[in-house]
C-alpha cells in the first residue's frame, strides 16, 4: 500500500504508532494457528484517539482499499480473531482501567434469567476494554462479587476479549457466558461516533429510529431485518446451552413488536443490540467500555472427582450429575493426564516451596492408583458451591448415593488444596501442551465443539472413528456438563499437507456436530478458523442475514474484515503457520 501507515496516523492520533519488524512480528499472532502480519499496530490513549482513527480509515478506505482495523486486546484469540493484515489496536497498553466496581444494595438485587436458571445479580463493574481479567478479579472478590463467565485463560486474557468472543469458562454450566453479563457497552461505531448501547424500551427504539442518522439507520434496519425474517431467525438459534458461532440474531428483540410506534407505551426492554455485539470479534464496532453485571462469590465448596475407566455411560452419568445441580461439571482425559504426569515439574514450580512439597505428597495416592487400576479414560469433576459446610455435604451426600449404580471409582476431596490438583490438571493443559511440544503444535480447529449432553454416548464414539484415521494424538478436556469439549491435535505445521488435513478433519467433524444440532464453536468464536463454515452450520438464509447485519453496521467492510462473514477456506489454507520459526510467535 503506497502510504506511509504510521505518520499519517500519527498526526492526529495521541497514543503510541508502532510499526518495527519486532512489533508487527508480535502481533502477527495469537493463539491460533494463523500468522498474518499487520502493516501497523496502534495503542490508543482513549476513545477519542479511536475516534479520530475510525474516521480517518473510513475516508481513506477507497482510495486504499486495504486499510482496516482489527481490535484486540490480550490476544489469546484460539480461532484468529485478535490478527489482521492492516492496523491492529491494541487497548492492553493505556485502554486498562477499572473505573469501578461495586455491590448493589440489597434491595436492588435483581434475579436474571440464564436459560431456564435464575441467577441474583449483586454487583456491577465498569471497565476498559484493556483491563486483564487477573487484575480485575481480586478487586472483584475483595468485594464478595465475581463475573462467573471467567475463562481457563483467566491469568492471559482480557475484559475486551471476553466480549469480542463471548467468552465462558467452567461455571458457565450455572451461570451462562459473557452476554448473560453485558448491561452496557460504548461503541465506536463505523461513522467514528461513540455510542452507549443498552437495552430500550419500545419508545427508546422508536426514538432511537426517528433520529435519522447513522445510529438511527443501524436500529431501524436491524430491526427490519429481525421482524422480516422472525421466523427463520428463531429456528436458527443453535440448540445447545452455549454458542459464540454467527450473529446472534435470535436474541436481540424479546418480544413480539406491534409495529405502530403509536403504541409505545410500558418500560419493558424490548430490544437489545448489546446481544448482537457481544460475540461479534469486533467486526461490528469497536468496543470502548463495558458495564458488566457480577454476581456473590459462594465461599464453600466442594470436589467429587469421578475416574471413568470407560466413557459409555457418559451421557448418562452426566445426566444423574446434572439432576443435583452442580456448580461446575468439568473433565479431562487419558491423554491430559499423561501430559500432567509428563510435566509435573512445571505443576510444582507454579506453587512455591511450601506448595510444591504438599502438592506432591497429593499426587502419591493417585500415583498408587493409576499404577494399580492405570489411567482412567476419563475423569469427571464435578464441583458444589454454597454458603455453608452442611448444605455442601448434603448436597455431595446425595449425588455420591446417586452415583452407586455406577461402576466408577469416586473420590470426595476433604480440601481446597486437594481439590486444586485436579483443578490445575484442567485449566493448564493447554497451556502447558503450548509450551513444551518441541516438533508439533497444538492445533486448535476441532477445540470447541458443543453437543447436547444427551447426544454424547452416540456422538463421542463417532468423532473417535473419524479422529482415529488421521495420525496425531488428541487431548480432550473441557465442560462435560455443557457437552463442550475442547479437543486439541498436534500437528507438524512443517509439513505442507498439514493445511489439507486441517480442512479435512473440519468439514468431517463439523458435519457430525452439525447432524446432532451442535454447534462449532461453544466459546472461542469463529475468526478466521471457522468463519468459512457459517454458511453450512447455519444454512443459505440465515448467513445471508450475517451479511446484512454486516453490511447495516460496517457498510466500508472496515471492521475486522474476513471474520464472521466473506471468509474463505483458501485464506485459511494460505495463513496457516508453516515454519517451526513462526511457532516462537505466540502469546
Ligand atoms: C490457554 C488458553 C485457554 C483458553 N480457555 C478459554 C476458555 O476457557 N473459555 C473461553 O471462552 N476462551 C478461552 N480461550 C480463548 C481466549 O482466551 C478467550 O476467548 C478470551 O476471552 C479472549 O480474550 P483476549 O483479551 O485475549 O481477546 P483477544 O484475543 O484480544 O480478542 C478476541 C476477539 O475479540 C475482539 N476484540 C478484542 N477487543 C475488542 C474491543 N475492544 N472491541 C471489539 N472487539 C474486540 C478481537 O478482535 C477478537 O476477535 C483460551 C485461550 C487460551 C490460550
Amino acid at each position: 500500500m503506497n502510504l506511509d501507515l504510521k505518520n499519517e496516523i500519527k498526526k492526529f492520533f495521541k497514543g503510541d504508532v508502532e510499526n518495527s519488524e519486532e512489533t508487527r512480528d508480535k502481533y502477527s499472532r495469537d493463539a491460533s494457528i494463523f500468522l498474518i502480519r499487520p502493516e501497523v499496530v496502534v495503542f490508543p490513549k482513549d476513545s477519542e484517539d479511536l475516534k479520530q482513527l475510525v474516521k480517518w480509515v473510513a475516508a481513506n478506505k477507497e482510495k486504499y482499499p486495504p486499510l482496516a482495523l482489527t481490535p484486540r486486546s490480550a490476544g489469546t484469540c484460539m480461532s484468529g480473531g485478535a490478527i489482521g493484515e492492516s492496523i491492529v489496536v491494541d487497548f492492553t497498553r493505556y485502554m486498562n482501567k477499572i473505573e469501578k466496581i461495586e455491590q448493589v444494595t440489597p434491595y436492588a438485587i435483581t434475579p436474571k434469567y440464564v436459560g431456564s436458571k435464575e441467577v441474583l445479580i449483586s454487583g456491577v463493574a465498569v471497565v476498559e476494554p484493556g483491563c486483564y481479567y487477573r487484575d480485575f478479579e481480586p478487586g472483584a472478590i475483595e468485594k464478595g462479587l465475581l463475573l462467573p463467565c471467567y475463562t481457563a485463560s483467566k491469568n492471559l486474557n482480557a475484559l475486551g476479549g471476553m466480549v469480542g468472543n463471548n467468552s465462558a469458562g467452567e461455571k458457565t454450566l450455572n451461570y451462562g457466558n459473557m452476554e448473560d453479563y453485558v448491561k452496557e457497552l460504548q461503541a465506536i461505531f463505523a461513522d467514528g461516533r461513540e455510542y452507549t448501547v443498552k437495552p430500550l424500551t419500545k419508545k427508546e427504539l422508536y426514538a432511537k429510529i426517528a433520529q435519522g442518522d447513522f445510529e438511527g439507520e443501524i436500529y431501524k434496519n436491524i430491526l427490519k431485518l429481525i421482524n422480516d425474517n422472525k421466523e427463520y431467525i428463531n429456528k436458527a438459534k443453535p440448540q445447545v446451552s452455549k454458542n459464540s458461532a454467527g450473529y446472534y440474531l435470535w436474541n436481540v428483540l424479546a418480544n413480539e413488536l406491534n409495529e405502530n410506534p403509536e403504541h409505545s407505551e410500558g418500560s419493558e426492554k424490548i430490544f437489545d443490540l448489546t446481544k448482537l455485539i457481544v460475540g461479534s470479534q469486533g467486526t461490528l464496532c469497536i468496543v470502548t467500555k463495558m458495564t458488566i453485571h457480577l454476581v456473590s462469590t459462594k465461599p464453600v465448596s466442594k470436589l467429587v472427582v469421578i475416574f471413568m475407566k470407560d466413557i459409555t455411560r457418559l451421557g448418562e452419568l452426566v445426566d444423574t450429575i446434572l439432576l443435583h445441580h452442580p456448580e461446575s461439571l468439568e473433565s479431562y482425559d487419558d491423554e491430559t493426564m499423561k501430559l500432567a504426569i509428563k510435566f509435573f515439574p512445571d505443576f510444582l514450580k507454579k506453587k512455591g516451596p511450601v506448595g510444591m512439597i504438599n502438592f506432591m505428597f497429593s499426587f502419591l495416592p493417585e500415583i498408587l492408583k493409576m499404577k494399580m487400576f492405570g489411567i482412567p479414560k476419563l475423569t469427571l469433576l464435578v464441583e458444589f458451591a454454597g454458603q455453608s459446610e452442611q448444605e455442601i455435604s448434603e448436597k455431595v451426600k446425595r449425588l455420591v448415593s446417586d452415583l452407586k449404580s455406577f461402576p466408577y471409582k469416586i473420590r470426595v476431596t476433604n480440601s481446597k488444596a486437594e481439590s486444586e490438583k485436579y483443578w490445575d490438571i484442567r485449566r493448564e493443559s493447554f497451556a502447558l501442551l503450548r509450551k513444551h511440544v518441541k516438533d508439533k503444535h497444538t492445533a486448535p480447529f476441532i477445540e470447541d465443539i458443543i453437543v447436547r449432553p444427551e447426544f454424547l454416548p452416540e456422538f463421542l464414539p463417532k468423532l473417535q472413528m473419524i479422529l482415529k484415521n488421521y495420525p496425531i494424538t488428541v487431548t480432550i478436556a473441557g465442560h462435560a456438563g455443557n457437552g463442550n469439549f475442547h479437543i486439541i491435535p498436534l500437528m507438524d505445521f512443517s509439513s505442507s499437507v498439514t493445511p489439507e488435513i486441517i480442512l479435512e478433519i473440519s468439514d468431517l467433524v463439523f458435519s457430525l456436530v452439525f447432524e446432532y444440532k451442535g454447534s462449532m464453536a461453544a466459546e472461542h468464536n469463529d475468526g478466521i478458523i471457522r468463519s468459512p463454515f457459517l454458511l453450512q452450520m447455519f444454512g443459505d438464509k440465515i448467513y445471508n442475514l450475517f451479511v446484512e447485519t454486516k453490511k447495516i453496521f460496517d457498510p466500508q467492510n472496515i471492521l475486522n474484515p474476513g471474520k464472521k462473514v466473506g471468509a474463505t477456506k483458501d485464506y485459511l489454507k494460505e495463513h496457516i503457520i508453516k515454519e517451526a520459526h513462526d511457532l516462537s510467535h505466540k502469546v
